[in-house]
């Protein structure tokens, strides 16, 4: 990996500061388990937040496009990509640990002086990505048989070895 940007975390937020840049999907090692396959760049964008909600934070943006198999005719599913999410900085973790969280507040992290980007966008890639997708309108010969009653789950008996109890 070429780029592998460290940044201060609350210096940064602190200055406003901003970076972008991309990587190839195939950097995320994380990832690629869920993944079909590993085609494709992720760019992001971060930006220190001064102040947000009364703490300083960062403003990640990442913007791509994921490969998935579809959960229903087992076909190639492009997933577009859109995470914008702001990030709470905290000094230490007692003081994450402090507040609450709410449940629809920004996340909170612990700031450290050499946080690596790359570990926030794959943190937060792990978080946005779905856990079972479907095309909404599923196109080809595998789609047929499954509208003409097999079980989704069908496959999963035979690899379980059958449905004896
Ligand atoms: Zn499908």
């Amino acid at each position: 990996m070429s780029h592998q940007p460290v940044i201060d975390g609350l210096e940064f937020a602190r200055t406003g500061a901003k970076l972008q840049g991309a990587w190839p999907v195939a950097d995320f090692p994380r990832l690629r388990d869920a993944l079909r396959t590993d085609e494709g760049t992720l760019h992001y964008e971060l930006r220190g937040v001064p102040e947000a909600q009364g703490h300083p934070g960062l403003r990640l943006k990442v913007d791509g496009a994921l490969q998935f198999t579809c959960q229903r005719c087992l076909g190639a599913l492009e997933y577009p990509l859109h995470i914008e999410v702001l990030l709470q900085l905290a000094a230490t973790q007692a003081e994450v640990d402090a507040e609450p969280l709410q449940a629809d507040g920004p996340e909170r992290i612990v700031a450290s002086r050499e946080m690596p980007v790359h570990d926030l966008v794959e943190d937060e890639l792990l978080l946005a990505i779905p856990l079972a997708l479907r095309h909404e309108r599923c196109a080809g010969r595998q789609a047929r048989a499954a509208r003409e009653g097999q079980s989704p789950f069908a496959g999963l008996r035979g690899l379980f070895g059958g449905t004896k109890h």
